[in-house]
């Protein structure tokens, strides 16, 4: 249901009064549920498309934007409490990069990360990566900056990526993860995820449809600790903001109860899983959670899901010097995932260090040599270029740092 925002801005001409008290959020209700409530208002259920159209497709910030509503409907969703509650962008921070690390205002004041990432994030390339779209003329100027700033005209991208959060901080414990640091603090709702989303299309002038843009559920929190309103925010992207989920990937550090219930998912985004490590042993030091739920049972899991003969599951390997990232460790992973018989790929992500986590990065010819091991044992693996590290935007970095790294 509805979830409860302090609405900061005045609605225009409607209801001044009533903009500091507690309102429900508009934004996160599928068509049903908008449709339930416009027939409580007395009004036909056209009314609700119009504002399913107004919060998902013209990323609507205010009740009285509903220009398709008559004035006195949207004074009476006004009346009732409802605002529309699309989180908003607090604060911006640009890396040299391109890369955008978002503060987005949700519910209770808190704020939680997102990240624009204009040229992909590096890893697992796209089925269809070698079509040319538009006029990028590849130039990192071109591909850095959203054309609307300087007046350019808005140049059209060829795998933007979003990394959304799913949780204010996160439970799991991961040791060489910033994130981990903050403990859990509570879940997203489903608006707040999909509005991540939203928030950040509507700062960049996307067209969906035109441009392509894809999503990663890779940033704050394990998204299938907080599973519904995860599913309920990828079914409201899909159906309603019209991203097929086909461009979405989900990032999870193993929870098995939730892998299963996904494999069951008529609609779901591809799934990644962060291995990083080859054998239970150094998983347990680097990820507490391996003591619940050991590799070969998260394999397993992923063999029993239904998949088209071409997909490939991404396996997450954060290398850290010396820990995991010897050549008998590529090996390790090599047999591992010959006996479970899973078309694979691997994305190797350097470490990025963060203030108080005492692992260290791997040799630049560590990494080339785990790689170069990997595909000679016939699985495919790419190095995932950090995006953004000198704003605190790349992986396992977010921590709602408001400072700009010296890193
Ligand atoms: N909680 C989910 C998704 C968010 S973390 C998960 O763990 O899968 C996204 C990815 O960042 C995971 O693969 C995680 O292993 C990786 N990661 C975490 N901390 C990191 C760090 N400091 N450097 C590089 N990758 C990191
Ligand atoms: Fe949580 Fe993922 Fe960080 Fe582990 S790596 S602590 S699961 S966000």
């Amino acid at each position: 249901m509805a979830g409860e925002v302090q609405l900061v801005h005045l609605l225009d001409g409607i209801g001044e009064d009533a903009a500091t008290e507690v309102r429900k959020c508009l934004f996160g209700l599928e068509l049903q549920q908008l449709t339930e409530l416009v027939h409580e208002f007395g009004h036909k259920p056209y009314r609700a498309r119009q504002l399913a159209q107004a919060l998902y497709r013209d990323w609507v910030s205010e009740l009285t934007e509903v220009t398709t509503w008559p004035k006195e409907l949207q004074a009476e969703a006004c009346r009732a409490g409802y605002g529309i509650g699309l989180p908003k962008i607090s604060q911006v921070f640009t890396s040299i990069d391109g890369t955008e690390r978002y503060l987005v205002r949700v519910s209770g004041g808190q704020t939680v990360e997102t990240v624009w990432m204009p040229d992909g994030d590096g890893g697992v390339p796209d089925e269809d990566e070698d079509e040319v779209v538009g006029a990028d003329t590849g130039q990192p100027e071109d591909r850095m900056a959203s054309g609307h700033r300087r007046g350019r005209p808005p140049q059209i991208y060829r795998r933007a990526t979003i990394c959304v959060s799913s949780q204010i901080g996160c439970a799991v414990n991961c040791q060489f993860c910033l994130t981990a640091r903050l403990g859990i603090e509570r879940n997203l709702t489903a608006g707040e995820i999909a509005g991540q989303v939203v928030a950040v299309l509507k700062r960049q002038k996307i067209k969906v449809g035109r441009d392509r843009i894809n999503l990663v559920f890779m940033g704050m929190g394990e998204p299938f600790l907080n599973y519904e309103a995860f599913m309920d925010a990828v079914r409201l992207l899909v159906k309603e903001v019209h991203i097929p989920e086909s461009r979405m990937t989900v990032s999870t550090s193993g929870i098995l109860p939730g892998i299963e219930r996904f494999g069951k998912e008529p609609v779901r985004p591809k799934l990644a899983l962060s291995l990083n490590a080859s054998n239970n042993g150094v998983r347990e030091t680097i990820m507490p959670i391996t003591r619940k739920w050991p590799i070969e049972q998260l394999l397993a899991a992923i063999q029993q899901m239904p998949r088209q003969p071409r997909d490939r599951v991404t396996f997450e390997y954060v290398l850290l010097g010396g820990v995991n990232d010897r050549v008998e460790h590529a090996d390790e992973v090599i047999q591992l995932l010959r006996n479970a018989n899973l078309p694979a790929y691997i994305n190797l992500i350097v470490w990025n260090p963060g203030p108080g986590i005492a692992y260290s990065q791997p040799q630049p010819e560590d990494v080339d040599r785990f790689q170069k091991r990997l595909m000679a044992g016939g699985v495919k693996a790419f190095i995932r270029r950090p995006r953004g590290r000198d704003i605190y935007a790349a992986c396992g970095q977010l921590k709602r740092t408001s400072e700009v790294a010296g890193v």
